[in-house]
């Protein structure tokens, strides 16, 4: 298969679909956020570097970004990646990685959304700290069935750090700074598919779907 990589403002569905498609592929899902995120939880030097800056909003460093993923990617030739790359300079290291792995991107999914939807679902987004599930409390279908609780693994359901009204502008402005330009740089590599992100999850996945099962 090679690499898919999930493109699309916070709070789109990246990681839901990620998890989606890892299910139904046997592929792993790598998120970048996640692998920082662990980083800091266990106190490692680079977690006690980018704990600010992830607080922030802000991207961490492409040198660091490069070396966690490379130790996560370097024996696996298909997998999800989500959240990387983040910008162009990501963007063309990550080339050059492959191609002296002699390996190669599959398909780019840019699941596209308005900024104040992706908003909304920011402000009322909780994940779990076990198992990393993402619920929205504002919607029916997307909420825990116990208050605060994962359905799958009974964990506590948090509020990320950064999901707050005021970090959400930054984050929102460096995905259009720094991010959306991507979406012009795998255009031309004709490997990018545009999914509306308004649809319900369901919807989205089996879009996704038939664009890896050539049927699209
Ligand atoms: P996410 O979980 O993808 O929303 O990422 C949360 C935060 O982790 C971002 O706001 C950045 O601070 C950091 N981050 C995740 N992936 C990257 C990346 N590829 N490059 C730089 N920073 C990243």
């Amino acid at each position: 298969m090679g690499s898919i990589i999930i493109i699309a403002p916070p709070a789109a569905g990246k990681g839901t679909q990620s998890k989606f498609i890892s299910k139904k592929y046997h592929i792993p899902h790598i998120s970048t956020g996640d692998l920082l995120r662990d980083e800091i939880n266990k106190k490692t030097e680079i977690g006690l570097k980018i704990s600010e800056i992830m607080k922030s909003g802000s991207l961490i460093s492409d040198q660091i970004i490069l070396e966690v993923l490379y130790h996560k990617i370097q024996k696996l030739d298909s997998y999800i990646l989500d959240g990387f790359p983040r910008n162009i300079t990501q963007a063309r290291e990550y080339e050059d990685m492959l191609n002296k792995m002699n390996k190669r991107i599959d398909k780019v999914f840019y699941i596209d959304l308005p900024k104040e939807i992706s908003k909304s679902r920011i402000l009322s987004r909780i994940s779990c700290i076990n198992c990393g599930r993402v619920y929205n409390t504002a919607f029916e279908d997307t909420q825990p069935k116990e208050k605060n609780i994962c359905d799958d693994c009974k964990s506590q359901l948090v509020k990320r750090d950064d999901d707050t009204e005021e970090i959400f502008d930054n984050r929102y402005q460096v995905y259009l700074d720094e991010t959306k330009p991507l979406l012009d740089f795998y255009n031309k590599e004709h490997l990018l598919y545009k999914i509306n992100g308004n649809l319900d999850k369901i919807s989205i996945f089996n879009e996704i779907c038939l664009v890896l099962e050539g049927e699209m």
